[in-house]
Order: structure tokens, then C-alpha cells, then sequence
């Protein structure tokens, strides 16, 4: 049996310890036996074209760790992608969602609306940047999201064509999955995809052949736009802060600023999905603020309701506005128990300073991640902001993406009782979130499992 040491006296009282011992355990082998009976009876149920990151049965959850069907306890280095922030068992959440459950738990917002929906929508646009008058409109999933806010972009600029960039994550329906770049495992067999999508190139500051500016990388990807899309025929460029799934790449200072003002300038709107980096995430409410860049539309989800299935576009009111009535929407858009649950955790977010504490979680890992990259020559590149880090595996002494070396370095994370997630075009980038509200012994625990994995 492996545990963790006793926690220090005075910590861990966050999330909520009464639901889940704050520490690590190890029962059995991971994936236990129970957990290997429910792969077995998976295989036969649930279709193959499900995939899943590592197959422990979790049956409790809350703050840092994850409860399997064996009584392992993981520490949670994932937070179910980025969504988990407030945790898994934040009390302001689940007592909402109660009261909720309690009173109703559906009527349609379209057909007879209620409170919460309009409650969350006042939310978003406080806390969204800008302070322009602001509209939203509440949806399930971040692709229905990314799809409405196209919808949106193009019903008000009566422009069709859609920009994105390399390496971009939009979703898995077909309008976002032609938005998304990587084929394998999105696209492939999948096509035809939706029309009058433009890719063009991205600010990815460890992968440019040689150093370039923000700025720079902007005019490349605004000379593309010009030249094959046409600067009037686009009806929104639609671009990921720190892109997620395409590996965390943080653009160069500058990038964003320079891209949001020629949108300005061209009547091209600018659509930031912060479907990933969205609340407090990356140390500051919304990722765009690190470098002041005010969106005319935002797409979020995730990190947006403590794990209910909630998803929203907020933007200029005079763009929101414009479309028809009954042009958005959708029967579970904006369901009142994940309303009630965003405004849970949005509470927890602004009362407790999550965006803080995801800086302190930046201040505690990078430094121990840049150590790190010393020992390992097989690591090229540490890069991200707050709470969402990634390490990115080379062969050693090049760029060659070695995404077996980042499959074998997450395996020995996952064995010894750490969720770890990998992401990028190339497969080659372990990547960091862990929730926001995780207790700073098992961070540093995390870390030394991580830093373990690396040395054996
Ligand atoms: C996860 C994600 C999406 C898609 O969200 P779903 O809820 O899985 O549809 C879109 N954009 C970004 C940036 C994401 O990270």
C-alpha cells in the first residue's frame, strides 16, 4: 500500500474534506480488479470510439483526489479537462444543485423561463472582459457553443467565411471539427467537412523555424487571411487564447493584441473561445486579459459550472441581439440544475480568488517544471499560465516530437496514483490542470511523482 505522508497541520480544508480524505492511496495495482471488471464490461457496452485517458472507475471525487472502485485515491492532475476548477465536491455547487433538484429540474428556458438562466447570463457578462453592453445566450457543450458564436458572427456581418488557426481545438460536431486542425483521432473518416473554414498560421513560439515576434506571426497569418480568404469576406477569426488540445501553446506577446485590432479594422470579428482557459484558469478571469484583448464574442464552457454540462457565448449586445428570436437556442440550453451550478461556482471563483490561486499553483510548478527541463534533455519546452501547464517531449537536442516517451512518461504517472493528461498535434505534450482549489500538498506530491516518472 502507498499513501501519502500525514498532510501538514492547517492545510488541506479546501474542497471539502469532510467528502474526500485530501491524500493519496494505493490499494492495487492501477487499474484495480473492479476496475478491470468495468473495462471488461465496457467493451461489451459502450462503443469503441469512446477513448479514455486511463481507465480507473471513479466512484467520489473532491478537491485533489479522485476515489476509485478499488478505494484507490488519485491525486487529480486533470480536473475532467480544465472543468473542475471549484473542485468536485464545492458546497456552494452541490447545495445549489440540491436546492434545484429540489425545486424542478427542467421546463425549457424557450418555453417558460426561469431565474438562474438569466442570473448566469448577468454573470458572463460582468466578469467577461470589456465593459461594453454585453448579451448571452447558454447552451450544453463548448462546440455548440463555438457553432452558435459562427452562427452569430455570420447572421451580423453577412460574411460567411470562418477563420481559425493552426493547431486549433473547436469541438468534435462538424462545423468545429472542420475548425479543428488535427486529423487523427478528430477528423479522419469523418468528412466532408463544413465549407468556407480557413486555416492559417499560428503564433507557436518553440516551433518557428527561427525567433519571431508577436507581431510578426500576426502579419503571417493576417497576410494569408488577405491573401486567400479575402479581409471582407471573413466574418470572424476565431482563435483559442492559450490553445488546449493543441498542445498549450501560449502565442507571442503581441500576437492577440495585433490580430484583435486589424479584426477592428476590417470588420471581422474577433471570437475568443475560452472554452479551456475560461474561469481563473490561467491566473486571470478570462486568458485574453493578460495582454488586454476585448473580444466582440467569447465562447465558454467548462471550467463554467463545477462539472454540469453548461455552455454559453457572450458578446456585444448589438450582435447578440440582431438575430432573430428563436435563431439560438436549444431544449437542455441553459438547464437549471447547470445554472445552478454555474452560479455556485462562480461565486466560489470570485469569492475565493481562484484566478489567485491558479497563479500560486503557476508560482509552486513552473519553477520545479523548468528545473526539471534541466535534468531531462527530453524536455524542449515548459510553457504555460497558471494552472495550465504543459511540458512538451522531444527527441533530445531537436524538435522531433516524441510522443511514445510522453505516452510512457503519463502511464508511470497514472500507476503510481496521478492523473495526467497528454495533448498536441504531435501527442507529445503532458499537460497540467490540475483543479484550482487543490490542496498544496498534493501539488507538490504530484510533482515529485511527475519529477520520479521522468527519473525512471
Ligand atoms: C473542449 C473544448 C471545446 C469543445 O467543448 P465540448 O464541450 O467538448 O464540446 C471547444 N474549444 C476548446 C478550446 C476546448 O478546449
Amino acid at each position: 500500500m502507498t499513501e501519502s505522508p500525514p498532510p501538514a497541520p492547517g492545510g488541506s480544508t479546501v474542497g471539502d474534506p469532510s467528502r474526500v480524505e485530501q491524500r493519496r492511496l494505493l490499494r492495487t495495482e492501477i487499474p484495480g480488479p473492479r476496475s478491470l471488471e468495468y473495462a471488461g464490461r465496457r467493451a461489451a457496452a459502450v462503443s469503441a470510439g469512446v477513448s479514455t485517458m486511463l481507465p480507473v472507475y471513479v466512484v467520489r471525487a473532491g478537491g485533489g483526489i479522485l476515489v476509485d472502485v478499488d478505494g484507490n485515491q488519485l491525486i487529480d492532475f486533470g480536473s475532467g479537462i480544465a472543468v473542475t476548477g471549484v473542485g468536485n465536491s464545492a458546497p456552494e455547487v452541490v447545495t445549489r444543485v440540491r436546492e434545484q433538484l429540489d425545486a424542478f429540474t427542467h421546463t425549457c428556458f424557450m418555453v417558460t423561463p426561469y431565474p438562474g438562466y438569466v442570473e448566469v447570463c448577468e454573470a458572463l457578462n460582468r466578469l467577461t472582459p470589456g465593459d461594453h453592453e454585453k448579451r448571452s445566450a447558454l447552451f450544453t457543450s463548448g462546440a455548440e457553443a463555438v457553432e452558435n458564436a459562427v452562427k452569430i458572427a455570420r447572421y451580423t456581418t453577412g460574411r460567411q467565411a470562418v477563420v481559425v488557426l493552426d493547431h486549433a481545438f473547436h469541438g468534435r460536431t462538424n462545423l468545429t471539427m472542420a475548425m479543428t486542425a488535427k486529423n487523427m483521432p478528430y477528423k479522419d473518416g469523418f468528412g466532408p467537412f463544413a465549407g468556407d473554414v480557413h486555416r492559417v498560421p499560428t503564433s507557436y513560439p518553440f516551433r518557428e523555424p527561427a525567433p519571431i515576434t508577436g507581431q510578426e506571426a500576426a502579419a503571417r497569418a493576417i497576410s494569408v487571411i488577405t491573401s486567400q480568404v479575402g479581409a471582407d469576406r471573413a466574418a470572424a477569426l476565431v482563435v483559442e487564447p492559450i490553445q488546449g488540445e493543441g498542445g498549450f501553446v501560449v502565442p507571442a506577446p503581441g500576437f492577440l493584441p495585433t490580430l484583435a485590432a486589424w479584426c477592428s479594422e476590417h470588420g471581422v470579428l474577433l471570437v475568443a473561445d475560452e472554452i479551456q482557459t475560461g474561469f481563473a484558469r490561467t491566473g486571470t478571469m478570462f486568458a485574453c486579459e493578460h495582454e488586454g484583448v476585448v473580444p466582440d464574442l467569447i465562447t465558454t464552457a467548462k471550467g463554467i459550472a463545477g462539472g454540469l454540462p453548461l455552455a454559453a457565448v457572450t458578446g456585444r449586445a448589438e450582435l447578440m441581439d440582431t438575430v432573430h428570436p428563436g435563431g439560438l437556442g436549444g431544449t437542455y440550453g441553459g438547464n437549471p440544475l447547470a445554472c445552478a451550478a454555474a452560479l455556485g461556482a462562480m461565486t466560489v471563483i470570485e469569492r475565493d480568488d481562484l484566478a489567485a490561486a491558479a497563479r500560486r499553483i503557476e508560482a509552486t510548478v513552473l519553477p520545479r517544471l523548468h528545473a526539471l527541463a534541466e535534468r531531462c534533455p527530453s524536455i524542449g519546452d515548459v510553457r504555460g499560465r497558471g494552472a495550465m501547464l504543459a511540458v512538451e517531449l522531444v527527441v533530445p537536442g531537436t524538435t522531433v516530437p516524441d510522443p511514445v516517451g510522453t505516452g510512457r512518461i503519463s502511464a508511470a504517472c497514472h500507476r503510481a496514483g496521478l492523473v495526467t493528461l497528454t495533448c498536441g498535434s504531435y501527442g507529445n505534450v503532458l499537460r497540467l490542470l490540475p483543479p484550482l482549489v487543490i490542496p498544496d500538498h498534493l501539488l507538490a506530491e504530484g510533482l515529485d511523482i511527475l519529477e520520479e516518472a521522468f527519473a525512471g
